[in-house]
């Protein structure tokens, strides 16, 4: 998620201080949405709400909820639930305890073996580490992935590298294949889910997942306890459930867990998998990966153990089993809402989950405290008689690490409520030193730039959004530097709008933003960390997250102040503020990219018939090492663009219709009666759902944003205008044609509604 920037740059605290005293007379402020004494009462409002903010408190929030195991079932999680209840009602919030009952299965017995030429068992522990007391603890959750299949299978193992559909094209072309065998993965580059995926795919019987050194251990830095990176016994855990299928509980897609819920039987579950799977350190891996032999592993296959990385199959031999409990569990997520004065039936939403791997400081602790003093403060603007006109909703869910558990399951429940009064979703998770990161709908492109201007960053006193303009600008000085960058650090430079990212998956704005359609965001800090070296391991401890984290949780304070604006402005705004130059560009990028893939998955299919015609690759190849010719690639048609390109020529003339009139009517927030306001908020509010196809995308009708989804194949990772590329990369060139009218169709709803809100804008 990357950030953005304010035309206008919002008035510093001592500039605010000067209005108050009306000596000389200060430049008027400008926050979308807001007159200009709205924008005036909404800055001292802020500056209120800062000054409640501590740091010693996110501290001490983030040692407490640190000290026990979070997973969903231990009770430590519950007990959270419960404190997080009893502050938030404390802090003056009509707070409850929403439960669900989620299929959530857990280790009873594993094993890992090689069995031949020579004999190892794996360790599957993660040792204690001096100076880290948590990691002494024995009642965490062992390293396990959930959602994978219980099995005992002995085959030859073949490594596979990341794991991913390259890898296996690399593999085949060397003549290896792994049916019947067990494949050893690195983390990294794709999802953790694909990899088992692919690998029963391709035929495999079973799939280790390790954590090679070079992604995030010693060739990264100093590992724990001298630096903050993985130590050889490490283990990340995580899900492996199919969730580019559907998120949530396996048992209950498309609604929510609740007690009397009708459940599928466990065979059906589509996105539980169907071998065998486990996470393992690279001290248990380096054994397996040296018993291999075969060809040695390609360029970018070897990672930085001291060993030759050879493919194999065999004649390593390795024995995994796995059995677990297939139990239901319960949730519990945390629901706070202060109902709004003006608009009670307008919902700003607000979560961040709890429940960790082990202790989860980092992941999500370091998130959640963030998101507590923002309510605190909230609580406080609340007790001195200020109350928000919209309704604030703020939510701590349980179970995001097994697979969006608690947000999916809350979302499906109230769906046609949230689908009505939600006005935005606003996530995070964790939080640590760095610049600002912000992904998400780009109609808030603008007002996440606004937000940026107004915050202070900690380490160098400028603004969060200056910082990351200079960030931007110098990494695109930088050699290797893409085009992409360039462009954007032009934007940073002449002082436009900073872009956002798109949002694909890996936290809980997945089922608003893709099953919802609310206008979501995605707000943290980060960067300047060394995290990636105990994501989900027993080490993402309180003492990892104060010497490697964000020691004074400057940037806790940084965050609980930027989404704490963002949930007041969009609370209190008299006009939602959304803008529209952002979707259009990156609509139009978006398709630009679909227009140069085409053309250059066509060149590239030419080229290769004519090397194939040519026996190119066996004349080329080393005949002591043979690599053979790749698959040959259908013909790539003609996709007919020309709806997508009419739709988005025509989204930029309502865009900037809308941009315009809204800045014409500026102050324009005042210029309007109180009836012609909550006609224009209506239609602004639910302008997401436009882009939402009631039949979802194909095979996965679950996702129904057709701008923005998780890849199929990359998980995390997001695809845009989703419906279309997907279907060009996998050469389904019907779909490619059908989506590309639907996705118009989606475009040119969204624009007539656009039209609407401008109309009543005034002419
Ligand atoms: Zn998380």
């Amino acid at each position: 998620m990357k950030y953005p920037s304010g035309a206008l740059s919002l008035i510093p605290t001592a500039a605010v201080a000067s209005l108050a005293l009306a000596a000389i007379p200060a430049p008027t402020p400008t926050i979308t949405g807001f007159s200009a004494e709205g924008a005036a009462n909404q800055i001292a409002l802020e500056q209120r709400f800062d000054a409640d903010i501590d740091p010693n408190q996110l501290r001490d929030w983030l040692k407490r909820m640190s000290s026990g195991p979070n997973h969903v079932g231990a009770p430590h999680d519950k007990e959270n639930a419960e404190f997080t209840l009893q502050q938030f009602k404390s802090w003056g919030w009509d707070a409850q305890i929403e439960q669900f009952d989620v299929l959530y299965p857990t280790l009873k017995r594993h094993s890992l073996e090689l069995v031949g030429p020579t004999k190892f068992v794996a360790t599957l522990k993660e040792p204690v580490v001096e100076g880290d007391e948590s990691s002494a603890r024995t009642d965490g959750m062992p390293p396990y992935h959930i959602y994978g299949a219980d099995g005992d299978v002995t085959a030859d193992l073949v490594y596979v590298n990341y794991g991913m559909p390259e890898d296996y094209k690399t593999l085949a072309r060397r003549g290896i294949d792994v049916k019947g065998k067990i494949v050893i993965a690195r983390y990294g580059q794709g999802w953790r889910g694909l990899k088992p995926k692919l690998a029963y795919e391709h035929g495999a019987v079973g799939c280790l997942v390790y954590s090679d050194p070079q992604d995030d251990g010693y060739s990264q830095g100093d590992v724990y306890p001298k630096g903050g990176w993985r130590p050889e016994g490490s283990v990340q855990r995580g899900s492996v459930a199919d969730m580019p299928i559907y998120a949530g509980d396996p048992l209950t897609p498309g609604v929510g867990a609740t007690k009397k819920a009708k459940r599928l039987p466990l065979a059906e579950a589509k996105t539980v998998l169907k071998i065998p799977v486990m996470p393992i350190s690279y001290g248990d891996a380096q054994p397996l990966l040296a018993a291999l032999e075969g060809p040695v592993a390609p360029d970018g296959w070897r990672g930085a153990l001291p060993i030759t990385y050879h493919v194999g199959p065999g004649p390593a031999k390795v024995h995994l089993m796995i059995e677990s409990d297939w139990e239901l569990k319960p949730l519990y997520d945390v629901i706070a809402k202060i109902a709004g004065t003006e608009n009670p039936d307008e919902w700003v939403l607000r979560g961040n989950h709890r429940d960790g791997w082990v202790f989860g400081a980092w992941d999500p602790l370091s998130g959640h405290v963030a998101m507590m003093a923002e309510a605190k403060s909230i609580g406080a603007l609340l007790k001195s008689g200020w109350k928000p006109k919209r309704t604030i909703v703020y939510a701590s869910w349980d179970g995001e690490e097994a697979g969006l558990l608690g947000s999916t399951e809350w979302a499906e429940t109230h769906a046609q409520e949230l689908q009505h009064k939600g006005v935005v979703y606003i996530n995070s998770d964790t939080n640590t030193r760095g610049f600002l990161n912000v992904a998400g709908s780009h109609s808030l492109q603008h007002f996440m730039n606004e937000v940026g201007a107004s915050v202070k960053d900690p380490q160098t006193n400028v603004s969060v959004l200056d910082r990351l303009r200079a960030k931007v600008r110098v990494d695109a000085y930088e050699p290797g530097a893409s085009e992409q960058q360039q462009q954007t650090a032009k934007k940073a430079a002449d002082g436009s709008d900073l872009p956002i990212d798109a949002l694909g998956s890996g936290s809980d704005f997945t089922p608003f933003l893709q099953h919802l359609g609310l206008a979501t965001l995605n707000v943290e800090y980060g960067g300047e960390d060394d995290q990636g070296g105990v994501y989900h391991s027993n080490y993402d401890s309180f003492e990892h997250y104060i010497r490697f984290g964000d020691p004074q949780f400057a940037y806790g304070v940084a965050e609980a102040q930027t989404v704490g604006r963002a949930v007041l402005r969009m609370a209190n705004a008299q006009i939602l503020p959304l803008q529209f130059a952002g979707v259009v560009e990156n609509i139009g990028g978006y398709l630009d990219e679909l227009h140069r893939l085409t053309d250059e998955k066509r060149s590239k299919a030419e080229d290769l018939t004519q090397l194939l015609e040519a026996k190119a690759f066996s004349l080329a190849a080393d005949p002591t090492r043979a690599v053979g010719a790749p698959e040959v690639e259908p013909e790539t048609p003609y996709i007919d663009f020309a709806p997508l390109d009419n739709a988005v020529a025509r989204l930029k003339k309502s865009a900037k219709a809308y941009d315009d009139a809204y800045s014409k009517a500026s102050g324009g927030a005042a210029s309007l009666t109180a009836s012609q306001r909550v006609e224009l908020n209506a239609q602004l509010r639910g302008l997401e759902q436009a882009f939402m196809y009631p039949a979802g995308l194909p095979g996965r009708g679950w996702y129904k944003h057709l701008i923005y989804a998780p890849g199929l194949l990359t998980g995390y990772g997001v695809k845009t205008l989703p419906g279309v590329r997907e279907a060009i990369e996998d050469h389904r060139w019907e779909e490619a044609n059908q989506y590309a009218a639907i996705t118009a169709t989606v475009l040119a709803t969204y624009c007539d509604r656009l039209d609407k809100a401008t109309a009543l804008l005034g002419p």
